[in-house]
């Protein structure tokens, strides 16, 4: 690969790596090991291997390699280690780097699993957690302390789509000597830049707009090379939460089409927002690319556009949601996003059931709140859809 490729090139091109056969897809290397040439050449292997020397899957496997490679060069990140899940690649960066009596400060507004082992997980084994109004930079100078030792937060909060300043929070983070770790999900490898605005550690649940088509389960760690191959890795390696090569296979199938993708997905949840914007049956519509959403010109700087998924607040609340839901024909309820099909989710009775009453209302997680991933269908095709189904709440 050659660093001044463009990253449409970088998509298709980077990591490849070919066997003796000269495939032009990457091949899938489904095996759980690798035989030595000796005793003495695996002694050798276990005390270090090199570049494209592997051992066992749970540590690093050549397809899983590729996959880690093209996406590490797209965010412009030294690094990657791939994961079975997203919430592999969250947890194994956190655990990873933290210890008993360490201090984490965290944006409040989180993805429901993110929340839980910030909350639940990390503070069982003695990390504190200080969790901030991600968007009010006071809180977070306030919370981050000389024993912070991280910082995490979305970068566009599921399902509430607040926008977190990275560069601000970094140098606030930077200053106390506490390193930044950003859940980059929403806004996606390709609007991303992460990294140059402050990031230390990206994380990507690469189910979302890296699969794209709602097929696998996987993640990423990307960092430096330090960080990446003797903080993360060590500890990946040992607990076993390594991407399966057939998925990682999958990923990089994925990574060729991601930026096609995701710019159509975007400018049709833009079309979207503005279309339902002034709606008589919606409370809110809350999409970053919107010009009345308060993140607006943060959104606009950080990535040049609002994304892949919108939030409306239903009038009538739940039942009110519940009859938008059950009204519509294209649309489908679930849970991922930046699927290649249009999703909704009610955030209060799914995703972030388990939250209490008044958590709930402080997050902005009201009753009629619906969670809209747009999908590659055609933009007027979805329009009507959700026009007629909101006819349809009475
Ligand atoms: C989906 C998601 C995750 C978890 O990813 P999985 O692949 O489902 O484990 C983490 N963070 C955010 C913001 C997400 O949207």
């Amino acid at each position: 690969m050659s660093d001044d490729w463009k990253p449409g090139t970088k998509a298709v091109h980077a990591g490849t790596k070919r066997s003796q056969f000269g495939e032009v897809s990457e091949a899938i290397f489904l095996t759980q090991g690798f035989v030595y040439e000796s005793a003495e050449h695996a002694e050798q292997r276990f005390i270090a291997s090199g570049p494209d020397e592997y051992i066992y899957g749970r540590y690093g496997n050549p397809t899983v390699a590729m996959f880690e490679e093209r996406i590490a060069a797209l965010e412009g990140a030294e690094d990657g280690f791939a994961t079975a899940s997203g919430m592999a690649a969250v947890s194994g960066a956190l655990m990873s780097m933290l210890k008993a009596g360490d201090h984490v400060v965290s944006a409040r507004a989180l993805f429901g699993s993110c929340l839980y082992v910030l909350e639940e997980i990390l503070t069982r084994y003695g990390v504190e957690v200080t969790f901030v109004d991600g968007t009010d930079l006071d809180q977070w100078q306030a919370a981050i302390r000389p024993d912070t030792r991280a910082v995490f937060f979305e970068s566009i909060s599921n399902p509430t789509l607040q926008v977190i300043d990275i560069e601000a929070v970094s140098a606030l983070a930077h200053a106390q000597g506490a390193l930044v770790v950003i859940d980059n999900v929403f806004a996606t490898p390709v609007y991303s830049r992460a990294f140059e605005q402050g990031a230390d550690v990206v994380v990507y649940s690469a189910t979302k707009h890296i699969d794209g088509q709602g097929r696998t389960l996987g993640g990423v760690i990307l960092g430096s090379t330090d960080f990446i191959r003797n903080t993360v890795e060590p500890y990946m390696k040992h607990t076993g939460g390594s991407m399966s090569p057939f998925t990682a296979w999958v990923m990089l199938k994925g990574l060729e089409t991601m930026r096609l993708r995701v710019r159509a997905q975007t400018a049709t949840a833009q079309a979207v927002a503005q279309a339902l914007e002034e709606h008589a049956g919606l409370n809110a519509v809350i999409y970053p690319g919107l010009a009345a959403h308060p993140q607006n010109a943060l959104v606009q700087r950080q990535m040049g556009a609002g994304g892949t998924v919108l939030a409306v607040d239903v009038k009538g609340g739940k039942d009110a949601a519940f009859a938008f839901l059950n009204a519509l024909k294209i649309g489908v309820i679930s849970n991922n996003l930046g699927d290649a099909k249009t999703i909704l989710t009610h955030p209060a009775t799914t995703t972030h059931q388990r939250l209490p009453e008044d958590q709930k209302a402080s997050l902005g997680i009201a009753p009629g709140l619906v969670r809209i991933s747009i999908g590659l269908e055609e933009e007027s095709d979805l329009v009507k859809d959700f026009l007629q189904a909101l006819d349809a709440v009475k």
